[in-house]
């Protein structure tokens, strides 16, 4: 689960990392009132779940709360990467001497943290690590082994910072993060940009917080972060339904029975030449619920001109499966969308012919049945 900056940032402040006093806004009024509060120059910023805010103008500095009023006009319904923007985080405006970028994050292949650090911040890590990548520290912690003091400093000699006063600051920093990072399981910490102040002052400027979904339910005060008017209508609808659903942006529905078989069909479909819907994974069984349950989020979506499911009947019988699926929708309305079925194993062949006799499409192949599916799509 992906934390608002001003989320993050509460986290942060839990652990001790500095941060600038703030807002929440969702309103010019609010903006306004805020600014009042806070007083002198503020900044409005845009709180969306995607980076690169301040290059879209979602980032406005603002004197006072007239012009913060004015500016968060501007920037609410703004629409960054896909992202509208519904909430604000006013927050008392810094001066900038220098932008660093800190971050920790889980290095699933060395299934180790993995700490990032340069002193050549602001940009995203992604330009960061192309432009110069020789000014870029990185520094795994062996998880049995803890935190130690010396990964902070050989972060912050690695990275050329040479003044004492900072250096404690970011060591002090570094060693929160960490503890941010494992006390509310988080698998992304990111500062960018950590900021130097021109009275010396270290703070984190912006944060992009990620934390596992699996340990939410121990962080109930984390999980009631999520905002829900944010997700994906379908995808809300999906989760109630218990079916494991990811809306994509083309036109063929996609539903397997295991998620391993689902995203291996979302790639075949787009092999041949289609644009997958969405993954949709039915979990092992493929039962004739949870078939009627996926069929009901698939087809809610307007964009889906034809479905591929694609069934392996393993301890599931496929003649089973295929009863199931006839029965549960004859004469149903989500019948409109032609689907072309894909069964294999156990029992295929009485399966087929049950599928054949209500009027699907039953295939033998993955492959047949993705360019199958994506002719329907194309109204071939
Ligand atoms: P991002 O673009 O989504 O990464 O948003 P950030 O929060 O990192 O802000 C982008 C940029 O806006 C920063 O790198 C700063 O240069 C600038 N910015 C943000 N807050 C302040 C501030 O308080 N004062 C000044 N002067 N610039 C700021
Ligand atoms: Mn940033």
């Amino acid at each position: 689960m992906d934390l608002y900056e001003y989320q993050g940032k509460e986290l942060f402040r839990r652990v001790g990392i500095p941060v600038s006093d703030g807002r929440r806004a969702d309103s010019p009024q609010e903006a306004r009132a805020a600014a009042q509060e806070l007083g002198g120059q503020v900044v409005v910023k845009a709180q969306v779940l995607t980076g690169g805010r301040g290059k879209a103008g979602g980032i406005q500095l603002a004197t006072g709360a007239d012009e913060a009023e004015q500016k968060a006009k501007e920037v609410l319904g703004l629409d960054i990467r896909g992202h509208v923007v519904r909430r604000l985080w006013i927050e008392k405006a810094s001066d900038i001497e220098r932008e660093y970028y800190l971050s920790i994050t889980l290095d699933r292949g060395a299934k180790k943290p993995l700490f990032m650090f340069t002193t050549q911040g602001g940009m995203e890590i992604e330009q960061i690590a192309e432009e110069t990548p020789d000014a870029l520290v990185r520094l795994h912690v062996d998880p049995s082994e803890g935190f130690q003091p010396w990964v902070a400093r050989r972060l912050i000699y690695g990275g050329g910072v040479t003044d004492p006063s900072e250096q404690k600051q970011i060591a002090s920093i570094v060693e929160k993060l960490y503890r941010a990072f494992v006390e509310f399981d988080a698998t992304l910490c990111e500062i960018n940009p950590l900021i130097v102040t021109p009275d010396g002052t270290v703070k984190a400027l912006d944060s992009k917080f990620t934390v596992d979904d699996n340990s939410l339910f121990r962080h109930p005060d984390i999980a009631e972060m999520r905002d829900t008017t944010a997700a994906d209508p379908l995808e809300t609808f999906a989760r109630q339904k218990g079916v494991t659903y990811v809306k994509l942006d083309g036109n063929v529905g996609i539903c397997g029975n295991g998620a391993g078989l689902a995203m291996s069909t979302v790639d075949v479909v787009a092999h041949v030449g289609g644009k997958p819907a969405n993954f949709c994974d039915l979990g092992g069984g493929g039962s004739a619920e949870g078939v009627v349950d996926a069929l009901e989020v698939i087809t809610r979506d307007p964009q889906v001109k034809s479905i591929f499911f694609n069934i392996f009947g393993g301890i599931t019988r496929c003649d089973e499966v295929a009863r199931g699926i006839v029965s549960a929708l004859a004469g149903d309305e989500m019948r409109k969308v032609p689907m072309v079925v894909r069964l294999t194993g156990t029992n295929e062949k009485e399966g087929r012919a049950v599928l054949a006799q209500g009027g699907f499409n039953p295939v033998e192949t993955m492959d047949e049945g993705a360019r199958m599916v994506v002719e329907l799509a194309q109204g071939v």
